[in-house]
């Protein structure tokens, strides 16, 4: 299977030539068919770092904007201000002839006091994401797709499983959710359920 066989856009196809990246890795040959299909369903996948999945959720939400529409259409969560980042530095790399296309991180910034998080996708870390969202900050009534990464590592750090339970809840109407996590013992299994219902899942 080839990129170009997975229907991306010629902007994406552009990007994902810019990074170097030859052929869909193993995760992202099996998510992205499943991940691109209309109308969207929720996917819970299995698969490390290393493997290629942050390009496999980011090929989806960049598939998925609406370019004419700058307001926060895809929400990432991430563990820590590192890793979401580190999201984001892919995002906009693999949308760089995405004209127009605005990505910002929803972490704590000082010097951002009161300001609003006009962007198309945001990515941060559960408990900002909430607080942006409770102050008005970040209106998630344009959000279209929630993903949350590394769900294990998440459910470790006490308390961020709750917070990104309580951010999809700040988010209305209906919208495409997908949970990664790098391994599945039974907790994270019953929070995946109930975080990505009805999801499509996909193991390495
Ligand atoms: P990740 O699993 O998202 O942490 O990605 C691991 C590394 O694999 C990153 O450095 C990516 O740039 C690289 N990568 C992701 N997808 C591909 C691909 N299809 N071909 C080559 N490298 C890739």
């Amino acid at each position: 299977k080839t990129f170009e066989e997975l229907q991306l856009s010629d902007e994406l196809l552009k990007g994902i030539h810019q990074m170097n990246f030859r052929k869909p890795s193993k995760i992202q040959e099996k998510a992205l068919p499943l991940l691109l299909i209309n109308p969207p369903q929720n996917m819970i996948a299995q698969s490390q770092s290393g493997t290629g999945k942050t390009a496999a959720f980011s090929l989806n939400i960049l598939s998925r904007i609406d370019i004419n529409n700058v307001a926060p259409q895809a929400l990432v969560l991430a563990p820590s201000r590192e890793l979401a980042r580190q999201i984001l530095g892919v995002i906009s790399h693999m949308g760089q002839f995405i004209e127009g296309l605005k990505t910002m991180a929803a972490v704590p910034d000082p010097s951002r006091r009161g300001m609003k998080y006009e962007a198309h996708v945001l990515v941060g870390t559960p408990g900002t994401a909430m607080d942006m969202i409770r102050r008005r900050l970040l209106d998630p009534r344009s959000i279209k797709i929630l993903v949350l990464d590394e769900a294990d590592n998440m459910l470790d750090q006490g308390g961020l499983g709750e917070q990104c339970t309580r951010v999809k809840a700040l988010i209305p109407g209906s919208f495409q959710t997908v949970l990664f996590s790098a391994t599945f013992p039974d907790h994270v299994i019953n929070f995946a359920q109930r975080f990505a219902p009805n999801a499509n899942v996909i193991t390495l």
